[in-house]
């Protein structure tokens, strides 16, 4: 299976940092047998906040630039229109990605399909800030027939309303859900963004690498406290190469139809598992309010409602069999905390 490493800071910051960084990933890469396959830096990034910094902007181009000639190594920037595109072109980059943002936007990303369109990219799609299949896939299909010889797409997980670890949480039934509809298509995974922070880097990176993922676009800066963005989320080159030389990498691509049900599964117990909690938080904010009010923990009627929540599925005798010993469970467990 072809693997694909691409790392770099988040953002441009100066020519110094970029050089250096670079070296650090080259060579360190290499020492340990493997290839930076592009260098990743955003010189122009969307921030939700008018006050952070945003890249050096153009002026970071020629920077770049200077550091495919030095060591050999393709670099990737993210545009967002075709202006960015242009100047990318002139500049000698070749390989853009369209980030999560801009991919909520079709007559964006169909924008910047024109614009690379006969002029030699390569392109990387990530997904859509939301958990929408149709759009990612007719956002990949813009560069597709835009005759790019190069498409591949990118999960950086989906921004969540619900409480999660996660900075945005994977739905992984919808990458691998891609991938059985476009096989020819490599999947890389994006942990820096959809983990937000480098601990939990290295279980999700193996995740995606179980997943028949093809590689990882990850965050690296040679001093991630002093990042001026996404500092808790950046590896430095050295813990980059860690990671990369313990993945466990399958070379046979998984059964995808197996795959895509235990990572339904994994989605579904992740949700389970925080909506439990929640709703014991919430029995515990109860108890509190009934005992301010000296209202007693027991009422029948009340949890015979919550009964009746659960009766989904009457035709189904053994789910109703389950719900009776794990309803029990859960009043039992109610009752002793408030208590
Ligand atoms: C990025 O990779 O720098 C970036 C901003 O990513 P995303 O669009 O996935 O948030
Ligand atoms: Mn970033």
């Amino acid at each position: 299976m072809e693997r694909i490493w691409i790392a770099g800071p988040c953002a441009a910051e100066s020519r110094e940092q970029l050089l250096a960084t670079a070296a650090e990933l080259v060579e360190k890469s290499a020492s340990a047998g493997f290839r930076l396959d592009y260098f990743r830096a955003g010189a122009w990034k969307v921030r939700s906040n008018p006050d952070s910094f945003c890249g050096a902007g153009e002026e970071a181009l020629p920077w770049l630039c200077e550091v495919q000639e030095t060591y050999d190594v393709p670099v990737c920037v993210e545009v967002m229109n075709a202006r960015q595109v242009e100047l990318c072109a002139k500049h000698g980059i070749r390989a853009v990605w369209v980030g999560a943002r801009t991919g909520v936007n079709p007559t964006e990303v169909q924008q910047i399909a024109d614009a690379v369109s006969g002029a030699d990219f390569i392109v990387m799609v990530k997904n859509p800030i939301i958990p929408d299949l149709k759009l990612w896939m007719g956002n990949i299909e813009r560069f597709l027939k835009a005759d790019i010889r190069r498409v591949m797409a990118v999960h950086r997980g989906f921004t969540d309303a619900q409480e999660n670890v996660y900075r945005n949480a994977p739905v992984w039934q919808i990458p691998i859900e891609l991938k059985v509809r476009m096989p020819e298509l490599p999947i890389l995974c994006d942990p820096s963004h959809l983990c937000g922070n480098v601990k939990w880097i290295p279980q999700v990176a193996q995740l995606a690498m179980n997943y028949g993922f093809n590689g990882l676009m990850t965050e690296c800066h040679l001093n991630p406290s002093q990042a001026l963005s996404d500092a808790d989320q950046q590896m430095t080159p050295a813990q980059w190469v860690e990671l990369v030389t313990h993945l466990d990498l399958r070379n046979d691509t998984p059964d995808l139809s197996l795959v895509k049900q235990r990572a339904k599964l994994e989605n579904i117990d992740n949700q389970l598992s925080e909506l439990l909690y929640q709703r014991m938080m919430i029995t515990d904010e109860i108890a509190d309010i009934k005992r301010k009010n000296h209202i007693a923990v027991v009422q029948p009627q009340q949890w015979q409602q919550v009964v009746k929540r659960y009766q989904t599925h009457p035709e189904d005798v053994a789910y109703q069999e389950f719900l009776e010993k794990f309803l029990e469970l859960l009043h039992q467990t109610s009752i002793e905390r408030q208590r």
